[in-house]
């Protein structure tokens, strides 16, 4: 098998139309049919599996750099891929194919709890927590799991959320955006499908919002592509672009993220005497469950959080780093950091978000350690 990096930088060579080396980067939004009256097929005599990818002809449908873009990261989380124009529209068209009664999904990203306050509104979706009776669930009911868990980077056991939801013949969704390939592979332990906001991680660079779901079958591939043309949420053409480029780095981005993170972590930890205002470090490398380790095997996310002692000293602190920009989000090589309680209303406001970027791990270190002495 061939490693993630090779597969980035060459898996959408096949279906690139084009002599560039680096794809162009296209904004038309409209194709030439064939040239040849005999070439052309009439939509209702396409055959339904073969009918919209690699039938370029209007961009909402598909385009040639978001074909490349599902080809690479087919190639890269390991099944059938659709990309979106953003993580929540990926989670938008998930609810919209399984369509359950419940839905079950503990704290994360409140975009998607946003989501599902529309989908109760709209037919009265039932929510049910992680913690309870998980035998309520019925056939085609949904179980959404975020692991590692935004903000604090807590993971989950996949595999027990799968047995619980197939045991009532319902499907777990992960949203996996905190521990991409290589950290954690969802399907390995149970999961049905898998999203990834590709803003994060996947884009790596802060310059792009896309989002993907992963299956592991052609035809829900097929259904999500045919929803997703009425839903008009395919990943746009500039943005396309910009993912292609993002991917071609992506294993080099996420494995020395992780690394710097577990480092500067280990670092808190060890020093942790040294800093009076330093009360709480949350990271998946502090979790000490059996399966933590098992379903990273290859690194934890490079997401941690940290409380400190009150609320001033929480909003003080972004202002006496200088590697890590006071900003919302994470993925990017640009470490960052987060006073979460700007972005977030149902969290502490002793505490602060990390994304750890791609800078050397020395430098971050330093920085961190002269913020909290302070
Ligand atoms: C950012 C994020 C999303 C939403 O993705 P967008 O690309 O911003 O729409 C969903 N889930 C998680 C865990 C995220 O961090």
């Amino acid at each position: 098998m061939t490693g993630i990096s090779t597969n980035a930088i060459h898996a959408s060579d096949e279906v690139n139309p084009v002599r560039d080396v680096i794809p162009p980067i296209n904004v038309s939004t409209t194709y030439k049919y064939a040239d040849n009256p005999d070439d052309l097929v009439k939509w209702s005599d396409m055959p339904e599996e073969s009918s919209i990818i690699g039938n370029i002809f209007y961009s909402r449908i598909t385009h040639p750099n978001s074909e490349r873009v599902e080809k690479a990261l087919e190639s890269i989380v390991g099944g059938p891929s659709v990309a979106y124009s953003s993580g929540l529209g990926a989670f938008f068209a998930a609810l919209t194919y399984f369509n359950p009664s419940i839905v079950c999904i503990g704290k994360g990203y409140h975009g998607c709890h946003s989501i599902i306050d529309i989908f109760t509104r709209l037919k009265g979706l039932k929510v049910i927590g992680l913690d309870d009776d998980l035998d309520q669930l019925n056939a085609g009911d949904l179980i959404c799991l975020e692991t590692p868990v935004n903000p604090d980077g807590t993971v989950f056991d996949i595999e027990y959320f799968a047995q619980k939801a197939h045991k009532k013949g319902a499907f777990l969704l992960i949203d996996s955006t905190f521990a991409p390939p290589p950290l954690q592979d969802p399907f390995k332990w149970g999961a049905d499908m898998v999203l990834h906001s590709a803003t994060k991680y996947l884009g790596g660079h802060s310059d792009l919002l896309a989002g993907v779901l992963v299956t592991n079958d052609d035809k829900v591939k097929n259904q999500l592509v045919t929803d997703r043309l009425a839903l008009g949420t395919n990943i746009a053409n500039l943005e396309s672009y910009l993912l292609l480029r993002s991917l071609r780095t992506f294993e080099l981005r996420i494995t020395r993220q992780a690394e710097n993170t577990e480092k500067l972590v280990k670092h808190l930890v060890k020093n942790r005497d040294s800093y009076p205002k330093l009360k709480k470090i949350y990271h998946s490398s502090l979790q000490t469950e059996a399966f933590v380790k098992k379903q990273l095997p290859n690194g934890y996310s490079p997401v941690f959080c940290i409380e400190l002692d009150n609320e001033s000293s929480a909003k003080e602190f972004p202002s006496k780093l200088r590697y890590f920009h006071h900003a919302t989000s994470l993925g990017g090589v640009e470490s960052l950091i987060e006073w979460r309680v700007l972005s977030d209303s149902t969290v502490s406001p002793t505490l602060l978000r990390v994304s750890v970027g791609a800078e050397n791990a020395d430098d971050l270190i330093a920085d961190f350690d002269e913020a909290l002495r302070s």
